[in-house]
């Protein structure tokens, strides 16, 4: 196998990393666990100038939980400290499982979610359960920083908001409110380590009299990247929470599900699976508001 020479740099702080992503611009590549981006190198689709290694970049690797700010995890964290972190598990239990559902224990320890989010698969796993819980990222480059909403972050099939010389710095998670959760389900063959064939993702909060005050449905691998079924939130909010809440939701969602057929699975299974995945997310969501409730 023949690899492209490549500059490789590895920084050892934050400083140093901003530096390097800037001197390099266009050129440079960040090599996080390199479990997407190794792949690609391989198999020629990308020939990086400079791969900036962000492993040694300790100030990237943390989770932390405020009340007032929510959950906020930094970009370098490995996606199996997210799946066995109590902060997480306590205030975003589908993001751990969603991690948890990630390749392999071997992948997970080597993967970021930064990784997973940045490579804009549309398929990955942890950006529906982000979506449901309308992350704001942040966004570093050399001495400046700004937040972006998830929902603006995907822009076309493996593009993203990202600018030259920018890195995802961090993640939030807004604390939920007291009659809110969210939950994740997925349908893929795990045991084939294969990425999913679809995932959703649901935000579910209710009001006084438990009618849906406000609904999230995220979707993957029914596009070009994870998006929200957006008119069907919007028919859903102030009806109440019953079965034909929870039979409209997954029709309305398949409705505004647009997938590919490929090796993995038809366009009409997929769809179909939306309507399926979207009605048991909902459903778990409401089930947690009540054990919380209970
Ligand atoms: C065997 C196997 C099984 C897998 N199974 C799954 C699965 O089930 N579900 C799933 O979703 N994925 C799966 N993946 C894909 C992959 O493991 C994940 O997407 C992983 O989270 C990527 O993270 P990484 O740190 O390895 O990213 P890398 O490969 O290092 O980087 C991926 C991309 O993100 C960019 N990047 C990384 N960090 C930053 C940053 N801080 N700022 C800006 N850009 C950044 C890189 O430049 C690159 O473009 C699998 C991969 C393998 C090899």
């Amino acid at each position: 196998m023949h690899i492209e020479p490549f500059v490789y740099e590895r920084p050892t702080n934050l400083r140093e990393f901003e530096q390097a992503l800037a001197r390099h611009g266009d050129d440079a590549k960040i090599l996080a666990g390199g479990t997407d981006l190794m792949v690609l190198v391989k198999e020629k689709v990308l020939s990086p100038r400079v791969l900036v290694d962000v492993n040694a970049v300790t100030e990237l690797d943390w989770i932390r939980w405020d009340p007032e700010e929510g959950l906020s995890i930094g970009a370098g964290t490995r996606v199996a400290a997210i799946e066995t972190s109590p902060l997480v598990q306590e205030h975003a239990p589908a993001l751990a499982f969603a991690a948890a559902q990630l390749g392999s224990s071997q992948v997970r320890h080597m993967a970021t979610m930064a990784g997973n989010v940045c490579h804009a698969s549309p398929s990955a796993e942890t950006p529906p359960v982000l979506l449901a819980h309308d992350a704001r990222l942040t966004l570093g480059r050399e001495g400046a920083e700004r937040t972006l909403p998830i929902s603006e972050f995907f822009l076309a099939y493996r593009k993203t908001a990202l600018q030259t010389g920018e890195y995802l710095k961090a993640f939030r998670l807004p604390p939920l409110p007291p009659r809110a959760a969210v939950a994740y389900r997925f349908r893929g063959l795990r045991r084939a380590m294969e990425i999913d064939m679809v995932n959703v993702a649901c935000y579910l909060e209710l009001a006084d009299d438990g009618s849906a005050k406000a609904v999230r449905i995220a979707m993957g691998a029914v596009g070009p990247i994870p998006y929200r079924a957006v008119a069907a939130e919007q028919a859903l909010v102030g009806r109440p929470v019953d079965d034909a809440f929870f039979a409209d939701a997954g029709r309305l969602a398949a409705d505004e599900a647009n997938p590919i057929d490929d090796i993995r699975a038809s366009a009409a299974y997929r769809k179909r699976m939306v309507d399926v995945l979207t009605r048991r997310a909902l459903r778990a969501a409401w089930d947690q508001i009540q054990g919380k409730e209970g």
